[in-house]
């Protein structure tokens, strides 16, 4: 490889290891179903998976191939929903809703793993524990008040002493931290390609390199591709971190797309994995810029990070990267890093992803914030529900009306700059500590 090769989601490691993708074409008719869903990642299959056992007939229309997006790129950590704290959610959408979402959010992890058994997908499943470190004495503070909140919920998470942390993960860089054994991780592509396997199976009919390219109102909707239409009641829209390119004007501005990216290692050895999350455990550096491992089933490492502001990668946006995973393994420095390749992730502004009626028949689903592979799963099942018709009292995800970002159109210079200045808080600290 030359430092000239471009990194995107046709370089991840997940494209050599999955199970194959079903059959799919592009749309080249016009036809009709109860619903459109727009993006074939993993809210999008999961909505289609509950309408069609709802008994409504569904169309996915995916402009590019099956898992372009985040899902195909994803680092695949299952973890509890959200990173907010559940007095927060109470906060914001009172006693009742609230508490309807953090019993969904402490179980996002069992969610997946159940419908993993439960459509039998063939997606390397390992419900080994996720473990976040604390470099700092707040953050050790800030976990152990999340821990007791999350318990009154019936969600297990353990603060780890130094000790503890240190076996977890293999190096003494820590203070301590934050164990959640229900999480795990999965092969995120082919948890793509078996959710579509599924739904097709079912009746869903999925459409690749089918861009929507406008929506036409009519006594429902008409959702238009280059080549074909899909005459529908409803549409829900799952695009996540590449909604620039949806027709639903505004839509756009509620989420930053902002880069992250990845790279594996060549497999490790027996003995450095014995060192290294030696419980393999999926593992997060928590700072304001985190670092985020796991192993994938042969054994390599996968390391993620932020990335710059754009698609395509070159070598030297992982450079900072690996330096970092060498300074918490040394062991390995002379490892060989044969993937690289990152992705978008949609933030928010209140860093909750959101269910939105747009307009009558027009919904929304999207915003993970960097933890869709779990709430994607739980908020795709969930608008499906919704798009269904199920009473909004009745959803564990309140519909809600997301703000905007004001200056959206300069959201580059100001992810880079916000960019610099966490790193320079996370550098200063980690003198301090
Ligand atoms: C590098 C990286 C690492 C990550 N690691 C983790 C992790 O370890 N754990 C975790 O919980 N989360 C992680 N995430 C986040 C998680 O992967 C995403 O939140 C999740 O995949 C979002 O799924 P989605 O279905 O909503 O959107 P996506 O998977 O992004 O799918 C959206 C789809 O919409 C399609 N689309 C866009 N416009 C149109 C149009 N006009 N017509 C038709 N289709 C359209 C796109 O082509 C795309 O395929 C990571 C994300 C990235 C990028």
């Amino acid at each position: 490889m030359t430092s000239t090769e471009l990194f995107d989601g046709r370089s991840a490691l997940w494209m050599q290891t999955a199970v194959a993708a079903p059959d799919t074409a592009p749309l080249l008719e016009s036809t009709s179903a109860d619903v459109t869903i727009i993006g074939a990642g993993f809210t999008g299959l999961n909505a289609a998976l509950e309408l069609i056992s709802q008994g409504l007939t569904v169309c996915v229309l995916e402009a590019s191939w099956l898992g372009f997006g985040a899902s195909g790129r994803s680092g695949g950590q299952v973890n509890v929903g959200l990173n907010l704290d559940p007095a927060d959610l109470i906060g914001r959408f009172g006693e009742e809703a609230g508490t309807r979402l953090v019993r969904a959010v402490s179980n996002t992890p069992g969610t997946v793993f159940d419908r993993i058994k439960q459509f039998g997908l063939r997606c390397d499943p390992v419900q080994n524990g996720w473990v976040q470190s604390a470099a700092t004495q707040s953050v050790l503070d800030w976990q152990a008040a999340l821990a007791e909140d999350f318990a009154k919920y019936g969600c297990e998470l353990q603060v780890l002493s130094r000790e503890k942390a240190r076996a977890a993960i293999g190096s003494d860089k820590y203070l301590g931290g934050l164990f959640c054994p229900t999480a795990g991780t999965l092969q995120p592509l082919a948890y793509t390609r078996e959710l579509a396997r599924v739904a097709m199976e079912r009746g869903v009919r999925l459409h690749t390199e089918s861009a929507v390219t406008r929506l036409e109102k009519t006594n429902g909707w008409k959702v238009h591709t280059a080549q074909g239409s899909v005459s529908c009641k409803k549409v829900l829209v799952c695009t996540n971190g590449y909604t620039e390119s949806t027709p639903v004007p505004g839509l756009e501005k509620k989420v930053v797309p902002i880069r992250s990216v990845l790279a594996a290692t060549e497999p490790l050895s027996a003995e450095l994995r014995a060192k290294i999350l030696p419980g393999e455990v999926s593992f997060v550096d928590k700072r304001r810029l985190i670092l985020y491992m796991r192993y994938d089933r042969d054994g390599r490492l996968c390391c993620g990070d932020h990335g710059p502001m754009r698609d395509e990668f070159t070598r030297t946006d992982y450079d900072a990267m690996k330096k970092r995973v060498v300074e918490i393994f040394p062991a390995l420095r002379d490892t060989r890093w044969d993937y690289h390749w990152g992705g978008r992730i949609a933030f928010t502004k209140d860093s909750l992803p959101f269910l939105t009626e747009i307009e009558p028949g027009l919904v929304a689903a999207m915003g993970y914030n960097g933890r869709g592979v779990g709430m994607g799963t739980v908020l795709g099942v969930e608008a499906g529900r919704f798009v269904a018709g199920l009473d909004k009292e009745k959803l564990s995800f309140p519909v809600s009306s997301p703000k905007a970002f004001a200056l959206h159109r300069w959201h580059k210079p100001g992810v880079n700059m916000s960019i610099k200045w966490y790193a320079l808080r996370d550098h200063l600290e980690s003198v301090r500590a």
